[in-house]
């Protein structure tokens, strides 16, 4: 039994058997043959391995010609290990006795090899891992040939372990087939992990180098709670884990029952409890959960893993079906948020050496200001079907809150002039994620009808600290003294100008700040849809006069580590059958 510790990114229990992806997207099951197909397979091995060295001869060849023939050897070396007699005995072993498929045969043996030269000490020998990861994807990518399986053609249930997933190809993942997944990269507020808690899929990154030591087929455990993933479990941590999922799903039934009740404290005040969203999809999870809204469609997702922008239509017709679906409640469409990790389908730097610092959000709508007029138009062209405000990301500056404004006038403009209905009174407010924005929110309200704090982001410009990076995750938190001071700010700020304000970052579905949201005077959070009834619990079970104690008393604190043991006490002594 093997523990390996990361970063707990999306809550659940997840047991199964593993399926690895490398950079290529192989899948390498442990698949066993039937006795009459031994030979087939072996002549099928012995087929790819030849072409893999003649592609091998090849590179040789050109590398030879241009660069000479030191260079060159490389290549020599690589052939020589790929028809190696030990290996090739080895594999026929595994094949013949063993009854292993070539591509799981190649893939463990390979990996065990690797494994042994990264152990050993010294630069030289330690890299000579990655000529044999290259041998390895060279024979699998022959071997695979047709058979290539990609994650979105999966048929069974598999827990997914990659080096890294792209927040669309998370988008992606089928939760009906994969039940879990892990990544080597990866850090706590990265779009990867935002995405795998609105799939509701346990997850776990930014685990280190571990793929080595999997060739897939065998059992693990995800726990998302704990960010651990155990792999060849004992029968013992197997069953308390089994018991686990049980006891959490008599907890997610028991709450489900808060549905229809109001969020309002036991002093009788009302939250505003909406949800966070992604894909069109997620409506139903909201409506299941009795959100009173949607604080925040991420419209992003709708231009990513595509090659081509989305038409006006096609987004008018996304955007209408979230707005109809939602019967009149409010709907806050965010403008797209494109760029860093969210890769967009329109021309963008590929070079930039601090994308989170970059031409990213409404940076790099302004800068494509068709693409950006086109969202502009279907938002308001739904409109008219259901309760839209918009709302701008990312501002840092007055003028770019201005620019993006008068963007918008101008597509209000063109509509009007075509004689197409919008809701004129739409209501444009802008996201509070950056800290100049905090300190410039008095100005902010005179042009805003309301304000959405984004934590994520703002904890990362906050504490120059990136959201998706693991050596870097633990000083990412939302417990840090600054920023309960920002958030604080904002709220003051915004209450002073009369502009209502909000927040819909990861922090606010996470029990341990409800308490001190509310004691900040927040009364609106937006939240992933499977942590509503979470918060709703702790907001109907605590009283306003309470939790303006505890945020009192959590400002004065000194480092984060304070204030989350702070946090955690309070929440008990107020809920304590709830975990923290
Ligand atoms: C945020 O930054 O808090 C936010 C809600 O936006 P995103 O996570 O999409 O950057
Ligand atoms: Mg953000």
């Amino acid at each position: 039994m093997e523990r390996l510790q990361g970063i707990a990114v999306s809550p659940g229990v997840a047991i199964g058997e593993v399926l690895v992806m490398d950079n290529e997207g192989f899948r390498i099951p442990r698949r066993f043959l039937p006795r009459d197909a031994v030979e087939d397979e072996l002549e099928r091995l012995d087929r790819a391995i030849a072409a893999a060295t003649g592609e091998m001869e090849r590179n040789r060849a050109k590398i030879s010609e241009q660069f000479g023939k030191d260079v060159a050897a490389i290549f020599s070396a690589h052939i020589q290990m790929l028809n190696d007699r030990v290996l090739r005995s080895k594999l026929e072993e595994m094949i013949r006795q063993r009854h292993y498929s070539p591509e799981y045969s190649v893939s463990r043996t390979l990996r065990h090899y690797a494994k042994v030269f990264q152990s050993l000490e010294g630069d030289y020998l330690s890299e000579r891992a990655n000529d044999i990861f290259d041998i390895e994807e060279k024979i699998l990518r022959h071997l695979s040939g047709r058979r290539r399986e990609e994650l979105a053609h999966l048929n069974s249930e598999v827990l997914v372990l990659a080096h890294n997933l792209t927040p669309s190809e998370t988008a992606n993942l089928n939760p009906k087939f994969v039940k879990g997944f892990v990544t080597e990269v990866g850090g706590p507020g990265s779009h990867t992990a935002i995405v795998a808690e609105a799939l509701g899929i346990p997850a776990v990154v930014g685990l280190g180098p571990f793929l080595t030591d999997v060739s897939g087929g065998e059992t693990a455990i995800i726990d998302g709670y704990q960010g651990l993933m155990i792999l060849h479990p004992d029968e013992e941590t197997l069953a308390r884990y089994r018991h686990e999922v049980v006891q959490h799903r008599s907890l997610a039934a028991k709450l489900e029952k808060l549905r229809d009740l109001p969020a309002e404290t036991a002093d009788g005040v009302l939250i505003q409890l909406l949800g966070n969203i992604e894909f069109p999809y997620e409506v139903e999870q909201c409506q299941k959960r009795g959100a009173a809204g949607i604080g925040l469609y991420r419209t992003e997702f709708l231009f990513m893993s595509r090659d081509e922008v989305p038409t006006e239509e096609e987004q008018t017709a996304a955007y209408s079906d979230v707005a109809k679906a939602m019967r009149g409640l409010p709907v806050v469409m965010r403008t797209i948020d494109l760029g860093a990790d969210k890769l967009p389908s329109v021309p963008y730097p590929e070079d930039e050496a601090n994308p989170f610092l970059g031409l990213r959000s409404i940076r790099l709508a302004l800068r494509n200001p068709d693409l950006f007029r086109t969202q502009l138009r279907a938002i308001l062209r739904a409109s008219v079907g259901g309760n839209i405000s918009l709302m701008f990301p990312l501002v840092s500056t007055m003028m770019e809150l201005k620019h993006a404004k008068s963007v918008l006038r101008e597509a209000m403009e063109d509509l009007d002039e075509e004689g197409v209905e919008f809701d004129r009174g739409i209501k444009v407010g802008m996201m509070v994620e950056v800290p100049s924005a905090v300190m410039m929110l008095d100005r902010f309200a005179e042009e805003v009808d309301f304000f959405s704090i984004g934590t994520n982001d703002l904890i990362q410009y906050a504490l120059a600290v990136d959201r998706s990076n693991k050596d870097v995750a633990s000083l990412y938190t939302a417990s840090d003294p600054s920023i309960l001071r920002l958030i604080d700010m904002s709220v003051r700020k915004a209450r002073a100008g009369d502009v209502p304000i909000s927040t819909c970052g990861q922090m606010c579905g996470n029990p341990m700040y409800t308490m001190l949201l509310l004691g900040m005077g927040l009364r609106s959070l937006s939240v992933t849809p499977a942590a509503i009834p979470e918060i709703k619990q702790v907001c109907r079970r605590v009283d306003i006069p309470c939790c303006e104690r505890v945020a009192k008393r959590a400002l004065e604190l000194e480092s984060a580590r304070d204030v989350r043991a702070y946090l955690r006490e309070e929440l008990t002594k107020a809920l304590p059958d709830t975990p923290v």
